[in-house]
This record gives structure tokens, sequence and C-alpha cells, in this order.
């Protein structure tokens, strides 16, 4: 493959750490045991899975607990309301059953709102009356998949939205692998031209497994479909993926055949923290990507603890579009799990967006944000404004359930303290949003 390089930059395998066995880590052997405890704590609550990569090359250990890839990666005791976590350590620490930790923590789950923006049961596509399971149709071009088998990722994010669905919340979760069904729902709906293939992490799945879900959609020839898309973060937890795991010669070809069926193949970049440009691993997955004549576009939730400093977020995009990335969103951390500890008010989010695209050239201004993605749509805080006497956020729909609604502005009283849309209410005496005739939220 011209152009592309497989030197094996980084040749230690891989390998994951759990709730199970989290205190092998090296680093955590000099944690004391109350701090080992906390991590344990937390992570009963929430997916914890962290790979050699981030603990090793990823994480200074010299600013650990405040270290951003740290708070990233390893639950902590603050994503827990007070009462939950002592309610968890009491029980932890009597002679109560597993039986009885379980329905303790399964209570817990159910009041973090496990499964936000009515993705269980809305936006779920029929064929000939069929649910098709695995699959989100909610913007008229972009059909989402959700494979069986890419329903982990290389390591949990401890912000992540699909949370539920990484903690056997088994009732929550749901995924397909049934392309057969996807390529007939494709040939209905001339109106996709996206298939955004996500997860999970897609790309944990081996390069054959990808290959049967991609090649059937090259190979059925559906003129109407112009872009594949998949959602990653492999760029940042296992760049070896596209460098030198023993499959990635087949994963670049893979997409060199999506190019050469002249679709576009999309990486979606999931990317929180400029730390992760930084190694010569990553440098070289960028490069062997784009070498395929793929594009990178990249996006992060704005998360405090993480990345909630302008300063951040101008080196991110400045140093993404250095590499060939297309800096492509910042979103709103969803409500969900723990976002009483990652969430930032719609105010200070606007503030950091604006102070960081203002500093940044404009190859990187292609960047949108910040973005809520709420049921009705994404919702894109444009700024604020004083208008009559009334402050107000100016708002627009970058994606909406209805079509129509995209790109036109409207107005929620200010709040210094707002995080979401559902804390939102209308300016200028309005009883509802336009789209609250339509639309729930
Ligand atoms: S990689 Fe993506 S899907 Fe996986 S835990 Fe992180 S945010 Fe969630």
């Amino acid at each position: 493959m011209g152009g592309i390089s497989i030197t094996g930059a980084t040749k230690r395998g891989f390998r994951a750490y759990t709730l199970s066995n989290y205190k092998e880590i090296p680093q955590i052997q000099n944690f004391t045991q109350e701090q080992q405890e906390d991590i344990g704590i937390a992570a009963r609550i929430f997916p914890f899975r962290v790979n050699n990569y981030v603990i090793d090359e990823l994480i200074n250990w010299d600013n650990v607990p405040n270290d951003p890839m740290f708070r990233l990666t390893f639950p902590n005791k603050d994503m827990l309301l007070p009462p939950h976590y002592k309610e968890m350590k009491h029980l932890l620490h009597t002679a109560a059953s597993e039986e009885e930790v379980q329905q303790a923590i399964h209570k817990i789950r159910l009041t973090l709102n496990p499964h936000p923006a009515g993705q269980l049961d809305k936006n779920v596509p029929e064929l000939n009356g069929k649910v098709l399971e695995g699959m989100q149709h909610k913007y008229n071009e972009t059909v989402l998949f959700f494979p069986t088998q890419g329903q982990t990722c290389h390591t949990f994010c401890t912000f992540c939205f699909r949370w539920a669905q990484f903690t056997g919340m088994k009732d929550l979760k749901f995924a397909s692998r049934e392309i057969e069904t996807l390529v007939s729902y494709l040939q209905e709906h001339p109106e996709v031209k996206d298939v955004l293939f996500t997860g999970g992490d897609p790309m944990t799945m081996s390069a054959n497994l990808l290959k049967r879900y991609i090649e059937p959609i090259l190979e059925a020839d559906i003129r109407t479909i112009e872009n594949i898309r998949i959602g990653t973060k492999s760029l940042s937890y296992w760049p070896q993926r596209f460098v030198s795991d023993k499959d990635s010669e087949d994963i670049l070809s893979l997409f060199s055949n999506v190019t050469d069926h002249n679709k576009h193949m999309a990486i979606m970049g999931h990317f929180n923290h400029p730390v992760e440009l930084t190694t010569d691993t990553v440098k070289e997955a960028i490069k062997n990507i784009r070498a395929t004549g793929a594009q990178i576009r990249t996006q992060s939730p704005l998360i405090a603890h993480i990345n909630d400093d302008p300063v951040i977020w101008e080196q991110m995009w400045r140093e993404q579009v250095r590499l060939g990335c297309i800096p492509y969103y910042m979103f709103m951390v969803r409500n969900t799990g723990a976002n009483h500890y990652f969430d930032t008010p719609i105010s200070k989010a606007w503030e950091i967006f604006q102070e960081a695209y203002q500093n940044v050239s404009g190859l990187a201004r292609t960047v949108r944000g910040p973005s809520m993605s709420t049921d009705p749509g994404k919702i894109n805080v444009l700024g604020t404004q004083e208008i009559n006497g009334e402050k107000v956020f100016v708002l627009e729909f970058l994606q909406g359930r209805d079509c129509r609604w995209v790109r036109k502005p409207f107005f929620a009283k200010y709040s210094p303290t707002a995080s979401w849309l559902t804390d939102l209410e209308p300016a200028f005496g309005k009883e509802k949003f336009f789209f609250e005739n339509t639309s729930t939220i």
C-alpha cells in the first residue's frame, strides 16, 4: 500500500485492567489503601477498563489524581453523590451479600438517567413492519449502526453517556449483527447518505469482522450512500490499531477499498485532550489513515476536570489541523451518569469555545459548538445577547428531528447555571420553545 508505513512503533501487546485486576497496575500500588478502595467503589457503579498504552504513555503519574487522562479513565469517589458513596462503602465494609450489593448498585444506577435522549425506545427504524434493533435513524440523512461485536472500547471514559451499556444493564443494551437488514433498509431509504458505525468502539473489532459489515454495503452498490463513517476513540486509546496490530494493514486496506468505491471514508475521531495527540504512535496512525484517502474529523465533549479550559481546546484544535485532521464538534456532556461531576454550565462552555475559537486559524474554525445532543436534535449555542432588556441565550439546531428546524435561531432565558436544554426556559415570556409542539424534551 503506497505511502502507508507499518513499523510496529509500539511492540507491546494490548493489556486491559478492570475492577477485577486494577490493583496489579504498578502505579496504583503506590496509592494508599483508601485511594485504591475509592477507585473500586466508583468502578462498581460506572464502567472501568483501562489499557497499558493509556497507563504508560498518556497518564502523567506525577500529576495524579488531577491528571486529565487519569480523571478520564479511572472512576473516582466524587463521581458518586455523597449518599451513594456512603451506602456503597458501608455495604462493602459490612457482611452484605453480593446480592445486596448488586441490588444497591442497580438502584443507584437507575437514579442516574441511564438512557438519555430517548435512545432506547425512539429512533429505532422498521423494515416491513419489523423493528430493527441495533440501528437508529433519527436524522434523515444518517443511519447509525451498532455492530454487536463493537460494543466495547479499548478503555472506558469515565464520563461516557453510554456507560449503562457497559455495566451489564442488559435491557438497555442494543446492538445488531444483521448486516443484510441494514443493506435492505438503505436500499429502501434513498434519503440516507451516511452510515455511521458506532458502539462502543467499532475499531475494537478485527479487520475481518469490520469487513463483514462494510463490504456488503460496497458490494450492494447503493448509489445513494455517499459516506461511511466510523466513530472511534482508538486513535487516542490504542492507535496501534492502525500501525502495528497484526491486522492493521487489513484495516487500512478496508478504508482504501471504501474510497476506491467512490465513497468517503470518514473517521470520527474522539480526542478529549491534546496529550492524546503527542505520541509517535498516534502520529503514525493518523498518517496511515490519511494515506488511504480517509479523512479524520475530531470531536469531544467539554468535560469538567479534564478539558474545561480554552487553552486546552486551542492547543487541541491547532495540533489536530497540523496533523491533517478536521476539528468538527465540541459537545456538552449529556445529562446522564456522573454529569453532576463532569458537566459545565452552558454560559461557561460558550465562553471557553469562543476564547479558543478566537485564537485558532480559519482552518480550525470548521469546529461547531458547544452543542447539546438532545432528543429534538443537536442544539448549538451561538452565544448570549441582551434583547429589549432581557438577557438570553441564542441557540440554533445543527440537526433536528424535523429538518425544517435546522439553522433557525431561537432564544432561551439566560441562566448562569443551566447546563442542558432541560434546564432552559423560552425567552420573552413564551410558554414553549417552537419545537415543543411536535416533540418532547
Ligand atoms: S470510547 Fe466512546 S463509547 Fe467508549 S467509553 Fe469512551 S466515550 Fe464511551
